[in-house]
């Protein structure tokens, strides 16, 4: 090979598939598809210094290919840092299927990509996430064992909301004890927005330790469930950025952190179980600091999930799981003393400490 070609090769351009996994050091892709099905789908492996990639399938109508590779990059590389700032002993990586979940889903397609999924021999264990169902996982354990997330008949460890929420309580109480002093959160207003499974769990706890909890649902039903069982105050949905409250804990969508609610929101502590809160992090981040709000890493408090997940792979057991959920309290304080002493956002504490983790083990391209 000339000296010309060799480099080419080696400096492959971002846009070529290597290129971009190299940009983030992306181990493995692997590219799925079957016609009888019509399944079409990415397996994205990030890094698997600490253990076998470990992340949810996505199912979405992606509008084409790239828009599905660019999710299951980030995706993916979300996952890596989660675990390891989670204290877990594996890696990252995820799956997304490109398609309509209500359209295009079969029994025969989802045991078509268990198969795809066993093919990579155990480097990825694959779970539920946006599209897919548990009744969908069943099929993909019929051709692979590589499989969380299982309901309790199947062995596995059954709904994680409830982990979830014990973790987001331990991160709210951290936060509070870095902004009060005090990790009680007796008394303080908390708005909870979104109460399906974990918000509903949140909320108990929060009551059980007095908290004048406010939440917030687009379902009525669930706002009447909630209202009548906890005795707490609802409000509606557009009106949740007007609210007197000392925390916001978003447990519904993502990106309800930005330029427009920042101008309302009128908490100290921005805390909750929704994945990607900050509209763009780099950002937002930034300028929750510079406002004074502390903000508890999404990826962060949301652990307790994968927590759940992690030792269903190594032997399930719920105390366990539980008592790692709580360990989030303490990381929570870490990661805001690191904030402080360093003067840089806790979204950026939070990356440093997990890239610090996976350092210290192998190897990791350091991005920040
Ligand atoms: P869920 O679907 O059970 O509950 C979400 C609730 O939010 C629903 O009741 C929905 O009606 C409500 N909602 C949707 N849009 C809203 C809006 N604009 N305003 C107010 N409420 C709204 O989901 P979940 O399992 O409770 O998860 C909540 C969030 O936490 C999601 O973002 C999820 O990705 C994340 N998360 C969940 C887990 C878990 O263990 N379930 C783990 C990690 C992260």
């Amino acid at each position: 090979m000339t000296e010309t070609k060799e480099k080419a090769s080696v400096n492959a351009t971002e846009s070529s598939i290597t290129g971009r996994m190299s940009t983030f050091d992306h181990e493995q892709l692997v590219f799925c598809q079957d016609k009888e099905t019509g399944l079409r789908s990415i397996i994205a492996i990030h890094n698997t210094v600490l253990g076998p990639a470990v992340g949810g399938t996505r199912m979405w109508a992606y509008a084409n290919e790239e828009e599905a590779l660019t999710d299951v990059l980030r995706l993916s590389r979300g996952m890596t840092y989660k675990n390891a700032l989670a204290g877990l002993n594996i890696g990252g990586g995820k799956a997304v299927i490109i398609g309509d979940a209500r359209k295009d889903k079969s029994e025969a397609l989802m045991r078509r990509f268990g198969k795809f999924v066993n093919s990579v021999g155990g480097k990825y264990i694959t779970a539920e996430d946006v599209g897919i169902s548990t009744r969908d996982m069943e099929y993909v354990r019929l051709e692979t064992k590589n499989v969380v997330g299982l309901p309790e008949y199947l062995g596995g460890s059954g709904d994680p909301s409830p982990v979830t929420a014990f973790g987001v309580y331990m991160g709210m109480k951290a936060s509070n004890k870095e902004v009060t002093g005090s990790d009680s959160l007796s008394g303080k207003k908390v708005l909870v927005q979104g109460v399906g499974h974990v918000g509903e769990y949140l909320v108990e706890h929060l009551v059980k330790e007095n908290a004048e909890v406010t939440i917030a649902d687009i379902y009525d039903d669930r706002v009447k469930a909630v209202v009548s069982k906890f005795g707490v105050k609802a409000v509606p949905v557009n009106e949740v950025y007007d609210q007197e409250m000392d925390i916001y804990s978003p447990c519904a969508l993502g990106a309800t952190v930005n330029d427009d609610t920042l101008n309302k929101l009128k908490c100290t502590i921005i805390c909750g179980a929704a994945n990607n809160q900050l509209k763009d992090e780099k950002v937002h981040g930034v300028e929750v600091l510079k406002r004074g709000i502390l903000y508890a890493p999404d990826y962060l408090v949301n652990a307790g999930g994968i927590i759940n997940c992690y030792w269903e792979i190594v032997g399930y057991n719920r105390q366990a799981a539980l008592s790692q959920a709580e360990g989030i309290y303490e990381t929570a304080l870490q990661i805001f003393r690191k904030s402080s002493t360093e003067n840089i956002p806790t979204y950026l504490a939070a990356n440093q400490m997990a890239e610090a983790r996976i350092a210290s083990i192998g190897k990791i391209k350091l991005s920040y």
